[in-house]
């Protein structure tokens, strides 16, 4: 799987970082999504945190 960030879409809720830290990050200037790791480790988190996302700005590619 691979996760994909639309930043144009994000409005830096926050909610992925806080469910999964290890793949999501955000911006320090506007608080945007930065996807930490594209393939996450811990592929369950990493689902529950693109389901979370409140303005569906992250999927996956299987
Ligand atoms: S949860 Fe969604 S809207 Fe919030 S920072 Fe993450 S990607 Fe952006």
């Amino acid at each position: 799987m691979r996760i994909i960030a639309d930043t144009d879409v994000c409005v830096g809720a926050g909610q992925c970082v806080l469910t999964d830290p290890e793949t999501f990050d955000q911006s320090e200037e506007d608080g945007t999504v930065i996807v930490l790791a594209e393939h996450p480790a811990d592929e369950r988190k990493a689902r529950e945190a693109v389901h979370i996302c409140p303005s569906q700005a992250l999927s996956i590619e299987e």
